[in-house]
């Protein structure tokens, strides 16, 4: 058993507050590699903003759980080498979708999980949440629960459908489950395909495909169902044409990409929503920088010659969000 505490990490409770308080939203990176947990803490150590690094099953089968934890000890040390005095990063487990699993993260020294429940009938998924917050709760170990259903693909998380959280039963799921947070559906998605062609309209002078707006609408009817709850949004990466351009350019194949604009996460991340999940748009800046150097330098074969610049990209996309769109620089000196 090895708690969080003595790691360095900090669970999400104080940080939502502030950031509900705030107006801003907290940044939850996934990472699967060294690269990219180095550049999100290089990024959020020169914008001293407070960060959830976000490990999903997928991440956990590709890297290894154990070594992701141990990244995560060293990313605290790291983060103070460059100068960050009090580092607030949690190591969150995304998507856990049993007991066993968000037991064996808590026991294992992550701050926060979370249960996913949402692919389950309402009272299973209540029963479920329950069951962990109870287990996490005893270690301060912070949960988030999802009531609503995304669509895309993400990791092993897949759905054709997505269905709106209803704000009706967000304070009974709330109340009865002892979440410390909630994900919701009003519209965002997992993966770099949000939306299919007819779901969206092409601006007549690029012809790009742009995306139905977010339904803000049930946002503020669960505001005001929960005040000052922390809400929670996935899938909100946005997908920059840059990036798909260039990939596109260089030998790559990404017809029609399309995510979140931007000014969406804007208005989203002054509300109750504290927590917004970005995870393809770093395997886009990573993947555009691989191929870039890849078609300029055939000659090439040292990986640091390529994962460096990608990891550079990275940095700049991860400060991007954390200055542009969340605002949550300056929040953790
Ligand atoms: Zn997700």
């Amino acid at each position: 058993m090895v708690n969080f505490k003595d790691l360095g990490l900090v669970n999400t409770r104080e940080m939502f507050a502030k950031a509900v308080d705030g107006g801003y939203a907290i940044p939850a990176f996934n990472f699967n590699n060294m690269e990219q947990l180095q550049a999100i803490i290089k990024a959020c150590a020169e914008t001293k903003s407070p960060v959830i690094l976000q490990v999903s099953s997928g991440a956990r089968k590709y890297a290894n759980q154990t070594l992701l934890r141990y990244m995560a000890e060293g990313a605290v040390e790291y983060a103070k080498e460059l100068g960050w005095e009090h580092p607030q990063i949690c190591l969150h487990l995304d998507h856990g979708d049993t007991f066993e699993l968000c037991k064996s993260c808590v026991d294992f020294g992550f701050s926060s999980v979370m249960i996913d429940g949402s692919s389950l009938p309402y009272e299973e998924n209540i029963a479920l949440t329950k069951k962990v917050v109870e287990y996490a709760h005893q270690f301060d170990v912070t949960v988030e629960a999802e009531l609503g259903v995304l669509a895309g693909v993400e990791d092993d998380v897949v759905a054709e459908e997505s269905h709106y959280t209803k704000p009706e039963e967000v304070i009974d799921f709330a109340t009865r489950s002892g979440c410390d947070s909630l994900a919701i559906s009003i519209g965002t998605s997992h993966g770099a395909y949000k939306f299919k062609p007819e779901q969206c309209t092409r601006d007549p002078k690029t012809g790009k495909l742009v995306p139905p707006p977010l339904a803000f609408d049930v946002l503020e009817e669960i505001e005001k169902k929960l005040p000052g709850f922390p809400i929670v949004l996935h899938g909100s990466s946005s997908v920059p044409q840059e990036y798909v351009d260039i990939i596109n350019s260089h030998g790559g194949n990404l017809p029609d990409a399309v995510g979140i604009p931007e000014e969406q996460l804007r208005k989203a991340a002054k509300s109750a929503v504290c927590k917004i999940n970005i995870d393809s748009d770093s395997r886009l800046a990573f993947t555009a920088a691989v191929r870039k150097v890849l078609v300029e330098k055939p000659g090439e074969f040292d990986p640091r010659k390529y994962c460096g610049p990608a990891r550079d990209e990275m940095v700049r996309l991860y400060k991007h969000k954390i200055i542009e769109v969340l605002g949550s620089d300056g929040k953790a000196e």
